[in-house]
């Protein structure tokens, strides 16, 4: 029995039983070592089955993604890439590289898939350095007419390193919805790099391709950043091409966040930033559902040196997740995976709705991708002061800066919510707008409360019987969408 694509979107529910069989052989032998990890493991599931989930970068990955990452390719050391190991014994782990990396190309179209990334943060790291190895390297060394920076004299290598070290980098700042490794200070990317940010329209809080083109066209980066964590909106990714060209940038997307949208086809054409973008970086575990972990996909004049990711960035690969990402994006290349992301999309759409129609403020002013970034200010209440009143009542967020935000980076204005998760349980826009009603009711039943000092911006009293009321109503939801529905350990 296959799941049905247009009501199931739980994939695994066709597998629950043998599934269930595994978890709980292995859940035995874990308990007969270690039996607190067999107990917090067994508590995990439990919690995530009662909560209702809207932290938009978090997923469900399916048992057979989950029960991929619990083999034996954990043991076995890999430095290289396909074919080419500094390990031997490494032919298994090339089966499930390439796969991984075939199964990534065909889902993308992308000519070029590195799959060995850890994370997001890897993935941005081994394409930020392959730009720059041929970008800035690769000429340097042809000018010098060294074939390797091992052949360079001490001060040639000085020279370059000075070179590498003084580039710039023009990304989507944080407050926008931009990423900490798209430039920011703390962030070894804002340390690498001379960086330069790009806003939204202080209006509207649509990104302004005329004020994205006007820093290009004044900074001259060698890199633009495209792609976000918190922004509500599609992006124009031939715009943002046409302005790289224009100022010889190279074009990189991060698409850890809406990988999933293009994956599922909802984000074609102009929208699509793997035929636009010179390297497109993403993570695996957001809207992709898949195992946490990065990938690169890159145009053929920066593959050679994307496939250098180690020894340029990485150790030896996670090659028990890149075994786990190949399952997923076999999972992701099923047509079921398509009619997932479009009720991702739909799903936000409804959520954004339900906010407007109770009067709430959406940062602008709706959505049409996964997230919906609600502005509490209306509500009298900071970011932080709103994510644990509804942490009270069951509902899973994050604060998160809204444009110019007020109350800074720790306490923010705003709280973000994403469909993903929730949608991969199944709920469909009905029940979203019943989690807009949620959310209102329990943010309208929140107030502040002042410090001895002055006023808070972390305290608050949630009225008597809003945490009691609103766990009932989501309790409700989340028995008729349930988590790995047929799991049982
Ligand atoms: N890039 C973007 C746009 C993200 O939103 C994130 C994670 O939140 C990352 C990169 C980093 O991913 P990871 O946490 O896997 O390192």
């Amino acid at each position: 029995m296959t799941a049905d694509p247009v009501t199931s979107h739980a994939p695994g529910a066709e597998y629950a039983e043998t599934a269930s069989a595994a978890y709980r052989a292995a859940l035995q032998v874990i308990e007969s070592v270690e039996p607190r990890i067999a107990a917090a493991t067994r508590k995990e599931l439990a919690d995530q089955r009662d909560s209702l989930k809207l932290i938009a970068s978090e997923n469900y990955a399916s048992p057979a993604v989950l029960l991929t990452m619990g083999s034996w390719f954990s043991d076995k050391y890999a430095e290289g890439t396909i074919g080419h190991r500094f390990y031997a014994g490494c032919q298994n782990v090339d089966t499930v590289e390439s796969l991984a990396a075939e199964h990534a190309r065909e889902l993308f179209g992308a000519p070029y898939a590195y799959v060995q990334p850890h994370s997001g943060i890897d993935a941005n790291l081994v394409a930020f350095w392959a730009i720059l190895a041929t970008r800035v390297e690769a000429p340097e060394l042809a000018n010098l007419g060294a074939k390797h920076v091992n052949d360079l004299s001490e001060a040639d290598w000085e020279t370059l390193r000075n070179k590498l070290g003084n580039q710039r980098l023009l990304g989507m700042s944080l407050d926008a919805g931009g990423h900490l490794t798209h430039g920011f200070r703390p962030n070894i990317s804002g340390k690498m790099f001379h960086q330069r940010s790009y806003g939204t329209d202080p209006h509207t809080g649509f990104l302004d391709y005329d004020a994205v083109a006007k820093a290009a066209r004044e900074f001259k980066p060698l890199i633009i950043v495209a792609g976000y964590s918190a922004y509500p909106r599609r992006v124009n990714f031939a715009t943002m091409r046409e302005i790289a060209d224009e100022v010889g940038a190279t074009l990189m997307v991060d698409m850890a966040h809406f990988a999933g949208l293009v994956a599922g086809k909802v984000f074609t054409g102009d929208e699509d930033p793997v035929p636009h973008a010179h390297v497109t970086t993403t993570t695996t575990h957001k809207s992709l559902r898949g195992p946490r972990g990065g990938m690169v996909l890159a145009q053929p004049e920066y593959s050679d040196a994307v496939d250098k990711g180690c020894p340029m960035v990485l150790g030896g690969p996670l090659s028990h997740v890149m075994a786990a990402k190949a399952v997923a994006l076999a999972e992701a290349r099923q047509p079921a995976f398509q009619a997932y992301a479009r009720r991702v999309a739909d799903n936000a759409q409804a959520l954004a709705d339900g906010f407007l129609k109770r009067d709430a403020n959406l940062v602008t002013g709706g959505t049409d991708n996964h997230i919906v970034l609600l502005d509490v200010t209306s509500f009298g209440l900071t970011g932080r002061q709103a994510e644990s009143a509804l942490l009270d009542a069951g509902i899973v967020t994050n604060r998160n800066s809204v444009p110019a935000d007020p109350n800074g980076a720790w306490y923010t204005s705003g709280i973000r919510l994403g469909t993903p998760a929730l949608t991969t349980r199944g709920f469909g826009p009905d029940d979203f707008d019943r989690v807009a009603e949620l959310i209102v009711d329990v943010l309208s039943n929140t107030t502040p409360t002042q410090a001895s000092s002055g006023p808070s911006k972390a305290k608050y009293t949630l009225a008597d019987g809003t945490a009691e009321r609103v766990h009932a109503a989501s309790a409700e939801l989340l028995e008729a969408n349930p988590l790995y529905p047929g799991l049982t350990l």
